[in-house]
């Protein structure tokens, strides 16, 4: 059996090398590195795919959420409701900009906001809300669009786990990501459509709001040297989107191997007690950035370990909730402010899950995991 990994990024390249090769070696050849054709092409492929008008590509995707922030016009002091359930790039944009972060908790069966929870969360000073669509699900937007419409907040939403999840709503189908005013996604490696670097992408319907992103992704300026707004330097670089366009046309193909694997897992998984599976919410299809498991009982840290000493590795996303960091914490979030969160912080374990997992690591897996509990 082939070694496990949490994401098999090597095998997945081995099966497009061909067309990841030449198509590299076009844009070096022709040396259109930094907002070459490719990256233009990619763009509106991917714009077709989420059928959004706009997609702008950006160095990754922190630096996405950082700049869809500043194309609002966000104010330092501006209170922005968000998780704390998530990565801390989510976060972090907010602070470096004088934004207020105001967490809400999240409902422990999708890991997703809880819409009762931003809603009571909202003061005179509150801005924008960033649902974070975590482990491949989205949050449920018509809940969030409906608090956003009430009380004239923006709606930017943290794509980066999510690319490729239907969401089904009052408005239909609709892709992650793009039922807000704005929304971010990042091409990290190991991500749903991931680039051989750092990469990101905002996607928004409003031409007002593109060619504010635009602008700010390019120095703040739309004429060469001249320079309307403050502004940062984020592009997508040609090569990655050379390798994003071919990584694209196999996007739905990924998610259904990831959702052959959590399915797998789901299956072997029924009837441990100890065992909460992912939940699938009902208004959003899953693409399984994450397959991620609640243990109870305060045994996940041991669960951890005896699948790492049968070559399985696991990973806690995440251990720290974003209020309770040294670099975040005190305030008006103290320990005990946000109960959902903070025991999954204590209760979640991430499987391997990648576009190659085999049978016989997933029966190695489901096993292993099985013996621990029998
Ligand atoms: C990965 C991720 C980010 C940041 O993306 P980078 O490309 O690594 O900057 C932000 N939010 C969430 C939820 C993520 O998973």
């Amino acid at each position: 059996m082939k070694a496990i990994q949490m994401v098999d990024l090597v095998g997945q390249y081995e099966k497009i090398k061909p067309e990841v090769d030449a198509a590299l070696q076009e844009v070096i050849s022709t040396a259109a590195f930094i907002n070459g054709p490719q990256v233009k092409a990619f763009e509106q492929e991917l714009a077709e795919y989420l059928k959004v008008k706009h997609v702008i590509g950006c160095a990754n995707g922190t630096d996405g959420l950082q700049v869809a922030m500043m194309a609002l016009g966000l104010k330092p002091g501006d209170e922005v409701i968000t998780a704390s359930f998530t990565f801390v790039a989510t976060v972090e944009v907010l602070a470096l900009l004088g934004l207020v972060p105001v967490f809400a908790d999240v409902l422990p069966g999708t890991f997703n906001l809880d819409p009762a929870d931003v809603a009571r969360k909202v003061t005179p000073k509150t801005k924008a809300i960033v649902p974070v669509h975590l482990f491949g699900q989205s949050a449920d937007m018509d809940a969030m669009l409906a608090i956003a419409r009430e009380y004239n907040l923006y709606l930017v939403e943290d794509a980066c786990q999510s690319i490729g999840a239907d969401h089904s709503g009052a408005n239909g189908k609709r892709k992650s990501g793009t039922m807000g005013d704005i929304g971010v996604t990042s091409f990290f490696p190991s991500k749903n459509l991931g680039c051989y670097g750092d990469g990101g992408a905002l996607f928004t319907n409003s031409d007002e709001l593109a060619h504010k992103i635009r602008r700010v992704c390019n120095h703040g300026s739309e004429q060469r040297y001249y320079h309307e707004v403050v502004g940062v330097n984020s592009r997508l670089d040609s090569l990655q989107a050379a390798i994003l366009r071919i990584k694209l046309r196999h996007l739905d193909e990924y998610a259904r191997a990831r959702n052959s694997a959590a399915a797998a897992y789901d299956q072997a998984f029924a009837g441990i007690a100890e065992l909460t599976l992912p939940e699938r919410s009902p208004f959003s299809n899953h693409v399984f950035h994450q397959y991620t498991l609640r243990v109870a009982g305060g045994k996940r840290d041991v669960l951890k370990k005896h699948l790492e000493n049968q070559g399985i590795p696991s990973m806690v996303y995440y251990p720290v909730p974003c209020h309770l960091q040294h670099a975040y914490k005190g305030g008006r979030h103290p320990q005990g402010a946000l109960p959902n969160t903070e025991q999954l912080a204590r209760e979640v374990l991430s499987l391997p899950m990648s576009t190659e997992l085999d049978a016989g690591q997933l029966q190695h897996i489901t096993q292993a995991v099985r013996s621990f509990f029998h």
